[in-house]
Parts: structure tokens; C-alpha cells; sequence
């Protein structure tokens, strides 16, 4: 495969973007070698800039449920930008999107646009010691919440691939505010409320996390989690930045069965623009400025075009709802293809997936939290990965990620993808 446009493009951005890129996963510093750079993107594939084809499981990190460019979102941002592209006064669209978003989920009674998920997962947190007077929050090891100050304390994604889950540049007194638990282990959040009894204000969760690779709440906990929180007056924020609208129209909460105080939203939701979004319990939101005292704002949030793009896919889940199923159908279909070539090999590496979200781990444990997580071979997935891509097929160039099936992706995609894993495992 020639890629010596993308090389020359990446020597060239090194000089002037820290490290060549604008989000530090894309560099592919984990797992070595030339990111390719993307020229166009169409359903289920994307085009680099040397001309190459390949089947896309990163969809923009979650965003492209339908694929890349789908026309209806593609109309909807045409006719918005007749009108113009922001006004910094409220519009009708806003309205729209508000409506629709507490229709199809819920818990949430109000809702706030942004302009990202780290965004969304800041503004909730503060709503969240606004409303209940105190200070501490709980996060769990290997949760992604956005590069906020106080959640980049042991946190997943990106943060985790590149060894800095502590980034250097968050304060000592941010990092004593934010209390660490372990993932699936409930007794981990009870002494941290025992020992901060009346301090905390919030817990945030992915309820079925992407950042440490795809790991599902277990019940059990998930519903305990749910009660200890309602005990402790403690505000439960689920941060469905990239399970909201994925994994059902109402999210992760929907399918877990529990409903949060505060849920924060990102990716779908913008239809590929930068959105972000938080909302929940009335009570909570109306503590947000200028309802109430809890500043936030923003000179785009709400923005036309973000608004026309996000409800254009908003409404195509309202409208679909059958595509949840043949989702989880394709996600099936390659979860059983994938794990075929694994017995084939004589491995029994671990693939976690939900729904359309989906990991393969070069471990032979069961993943179920940061610490089963990090017991995978990154060497074996960084060799895995590049196998894969010379075949094209883009999975996320990182090992603590979640790869992403759309609606686009077709059988014969799908069945490229298990004959190219087969291939690649078998050269490891
Ligand atoms: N929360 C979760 C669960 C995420 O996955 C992400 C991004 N991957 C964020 C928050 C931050 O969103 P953004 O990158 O839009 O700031």
C-alpha cells in the first residue's frame, strides 16, 4: 500500500501541531508507524490522500451511526447554511433539539448544548457541586471523561495508550478533589464514601466503558452503584458521551435498566459536527445559569449547523428504530467471525462487545476492569493493527479503544474484516 502522501503530510504537520495531530490518538504513537491522512469518507470506508480504500470501525470515535456523509444529514447542513452559521441568539432549532432529546431519553427532564463531551462532562460535574454544596467526585480507573483539569487522574482512552492517565498539568488540588474506584467493584466506592462521608457530589461512569477497550457495568453493580448514590444524596452522572444514541435511542441507562441524575452526551449527537450535551433531573439542571447560580456557557453552544446536523440524526433513530437490532445483528455476525480465526489460531483472546461497540484484547483473561485490561499484549495488537490496516480495515490505531459498526456496513464488509483477521492472527 503507497502512503507517501500521508508520510510527507505527517513530516510536514510534526513541525507546526504537537506531535502532527489535534487529538493525540490519531498519531499512532501506541502502535508505531505513519497515520494515514483522510481525504473523503463515504458510508462504511474512507479514502486517504494517496488513494486508498478502507472499511472504517472508528466512524470519527463514535460519531457516523449512519456511516460517513449520509445524505439526509448532508440536506439538513446544506438549507441550515443558507440562513447563516451562527447568531448568538437562541433559534428554533434549539428548541427542536431539546424536545427530542428528553423524548428519547427519559431521565433527561432539561438539557444544556455544548460544543464537546469534555465540555458536557465539566459543566455536569459543576451542576453537580453547585446543586449538593460539596466538593469530591468519584471516577473510575479507566474512564475517559473528556481532558478536563480534574478527570485526567487515572483516566482511560488516549491518556492511558500514551502512559499518562496522571497528566503533568493538573494541580495537586484538582487531583485531591477527584477520589479513584475500581470499575465492577462496588465495595471500592463504599470505602470512598465511608472515608468522605457527606464530601461527595458526584460519581461519573461510563456505564458500559469504551475508553479501557468495550467493558460492560455488571448488574449488580450498576444497580447498587444506582442505590448508594440515591442514600448518599450524591448526584450520578452517567457520561454517555459515546453509549448515548449507540447502544439504543436512550443510551446505555436504557439497556442497564438505571437511570441517572445527570447524563452527559457528545458524538451521535452532533451528526459529525462538535456538539456535546448535559441534562437530567430538572432540579439539578434549573441550578444551572441563568436558571440559577452555576456558570456556563459558550459563544457557539447551539450553534445552526451543529443543531441541524445532530437533529437530522436524531430524528433518523426516532424514525428507525429498527436499526438497533440489525446492529447488534452485525455486531454479532462479526463478534463470531472474529473469535472463529482466535480458536483457529488455538488463542482464547478476549472480545468484549456490546451492541455496536467492540474490543478484541490479546489477553486470555476476561476483561472486566482497568487492571484485567492492561494485562493485554499491545506489542500483539500493535502488529495485529498494522496487519489490518495493510488490508484495509481501520480499527482504532490504539488498544484501550472501542471500534464502532454503522448502519453502512454491509455483509461483504463485514466478511472482508473476518477474512483479514484470520490472516492477520495468523502472522502474529
Ligand atoms: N466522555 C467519553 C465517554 C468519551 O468517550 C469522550 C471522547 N472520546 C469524552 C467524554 C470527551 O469528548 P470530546 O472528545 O468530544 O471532548
Amino acid at each position: 500500500m503507497n502512503t507517501e502522501k500521508s508520510k510527507s503530510l505527517f513530516e510536514e504537520a510534526k513541525k507546526i501541531i504537537p506531535g502532527g495531530v489535534n487529538s493525540p490518538v490519531r498519531a499512532f504513537k501506541s502502535v508505531g508507524g505513519n497515520p494515514i491522512f483522510v481525504q473523503r469518507g463515504s458510508g462504511s470506508k474512507f479514502y486517504d490522500v494517496d488513494g486508498n480504500e478502507y472499511i472504517d470501525y472508528i466512524g470519527s470515535w463514535g460519531p457516523h451511526l449512519f456511516g460517513h456523509n449520509p445524505s439526509f444529514i448532508k440536506k439538513a447542513l446544506l438549507n441550515a447554511i443558507e440562513n447563516g452559521t451562527s447568531f448568538g441568539a437562541p433559534t428554533e432549532i434549539e428548541v427542536q433539539m431539546a424536545k427530542l432529546i428528553t423524548e428519547l431519553v427519559p431521565s433527561v427532564e432539561m438539557v444544556r448544548m455544548v460544543n464537546s463531551g469534555t465540555e458536557a462532562t465539566m459543566s455536569a460535574v459543576r451542576a453537580a457541586r453547585g446543586f449538593t454544596g460539596k466538593e469530591k467526585i468519584i471516577k473510575f480507573e479507566g474512564c475517559y471523561h473528556g481532558h478536563g483539569d480534574f478527570f485526567l487522574i487515572k483516566a482511560g482512552s488516549g491518556a492511558l495508550t500514551f502512559g499518562v492517565p496522571t497528566s503533568p498539568g493538573v494541580t495537586k488540588g484538582n487531583a485531591a478533589d477527584t477520589l479513584i474506584a475500581d470499575f465492577n467493584n462496588i465495595e471500592s466506592v463504599k470505602k470512598l464514601i465511608q472515608a468522605n462521608k457527606n464530601e461527595i457530589a458526584a460519581v461519573i461512569i461510563e456505564p458500559v466503558v469504551g475508553n479501557m477497550g468495550t467493558v460492560r457495568s455488571n448488574d449488580s453493580f450498576i444497580k447498587e452503584l444506582r442505590e448508594i448514590c440515591s442514600n448518599e444524596n450524591i448526584v450520578l452522572i452517567f457520561d454517555e458521551v459515546m453509549t448515548g444514541f449507540r447502544l439504543a435511542k436512550g443510551g446505555a441507562q436504557e439497556i442497564l435498566g438505571i437511570t441517572p441524575d445527570l447524563t452527559t452526551f457528545g458524538k451521535i449527537i452532533g451528526g459529525g459536527l462538535p456538539v456535546g450535551a448535559y441534562g437530567g433531573k430538572k432540579e439539578i439542571m434549573e441550578m444551572v445559569s441563568p436558571s440559577g447560580p452555576v456558570y456556563q456557557a459558550g459563544t457557539l453552544s447551539g450553534n445552526p449547523l451543529a443543531m441541524n446536523a445532530g437533529l437530522a440524526a436524531l430524528n433518523q433513530i426516532k424514525n428507525h428504530p429498527e436499526i438497533y437490532t440489525q446492529l447488534e445483528e452485525k455486531g454479532k455476525y462479526l463478534e463470531d467471525g472474529i473469535k472463529s480465526g482466535i480458536k483457529s489460531i488455538g488463542k482464547n483472546y478476549q472480545l468484549n462487545r456490546v451492541g455496536s461497540m467492540m474490543t478484541l484484547f490479546f489477553t486470555e483473561e476476561p476483561v472486566v476492569d482497568y487492571n484485567s485490561a492492561v494485562k493485554s499484549d499491545t506489542k500483539l495488537f500493535a502488529k495485529y493493527f498494522h496487519e489490518m490496516l495493510n488490508q484495509g480495515i481501520y480499527f482504532p490505531p490504539a488498544q484501550f479503544e472501542a471500534m464502532f459498526i454503522s448502519t453502512e456496513h454491509t455483509k461483504e464488509d463485514l466478511d472482508k474484516t473476518i477474512e483479514v483477521n484470520l490472516k492477520a492472527l495468523k502472522s502474529l
